[in-house]
């Protein structure tokens, strides 16, 4: 378990912390915290001490959102780089890496909370969406910025699931940064709680839900999860993802990242895309 780089494992009692541990990037998601993430999620499926998984962000920020950055950089592991120069490539790693790892962690057996503070953008937004229940901090915010970037949306559309269709289409659309407690009351977020408590509240909310029996508390949630797919969750994340590799591969999209990989640093490329 300490092999993880990208992120840390704890159990404490019938709760396991998973935390995402790139503090000094924002929690930035690249392959390898993915793939820990994947591993991490086995062991606590293995583990029957375990009733209930935690999610949390290590230092100011719980998410921005995929590594960019390690993606036209040459961080990432060859073959991924390699192979998102091909239209198919880049198809397949977003359907492995992206989409079906994080329909991985929402069909995850055992009750799993996000426990959000600071900024959670883009595909931020969709991992702690992930979860069954999140807890944010006073200080948490929310934003999906990429449609100006040409992005249609990130790999799963989960804002029309997450609030009414009329926000999800303003928060997208507008690039509008949603507060945590606007998404309290969108019905986003479970609980919004001084960034001081927010640790605690996540625990206290894992220790009412592992007094469950697990077997009832996997049955529950599978159940709910499929009320969700017999109102098409499931057919609309997957109309989605084609949706969005479609955009991936139209001239919209490719002059953009064209033009993009001519600046010379993402900070650049995201300046013209802000408001301010
Ligand atoms: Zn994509």
């Amino acid at each position: 378990m300490s092999d993880f780089q990208a992120i840390t494992y704890e159990v404490d009692g019938a709760i396991c912390t998973i935390t995402l541990d790139r503090p000094d990037v924002a929690n930035a998601q690249d392959t390898r915290m993915i793939d820990e993430l994947d591993a991490a999620f086995d062991i606590a499926d293995a583990d029957d001490d375990v009733r209930v998984v935690i999610l949390a962000g290590n230092g100011k920020h719980w998410s921005a959102g995929h590594d960019l950055k390690a993606l036209v950089g040459d961080t990432e592991p060859d073959e991924w780089r390699l192979m998102r120069k091909t239209p198919e490539g880049k198809w397949f790693h977003e359907k492995t890496m992206y989409f079906d790892r994080c329909l991985r962690i929402r069909d995850f057996r055992k009750p799993t909370i996000a426990q959000v503070q600071g900024k959670c953008i883009a595909a931020g937004v969709m991992l702690a969406c992930m979860c069954d229940l999140i807890v944010a901090s006073d200080d948490a915010s929310f934003s999906n910025p990429v449609l100006r970037m040409t992005g249609a949306g990130v790999e799963l559309l989960v804002e029309p699931w997450e609030m009414p269709a009329r926000k999800a289409k303003e928060f997208l659309l507008a690039a509008e940064t949603f507060s945590a407690d606007d998404a309290e009351r969108l019905g986003m977020v479970n609980r919004v709680v001084p960034r001081n408590d927010l640790a605690t509240t996540t625990r206290e909310l894992a220790d009412r839900i592992a007094l469950v029996p697990p077997a009832t508390a996997q049955v529950v949630k599978r159940s709910i999860n499929k009320t969700l797919d017999l109102q098409g969750q499931r057919d609309a994340y997957d109309y989605h993802f084609q949706a969005h590799h479609w955009m991936h591969n139209t001239a919209t999209a490719l002059d953009a990242l064209e033009a993009r990989q001519a600046k010379g640093s993402m900070k650049e490329v995201f300046a013209e895309h802000r408001d301010e």
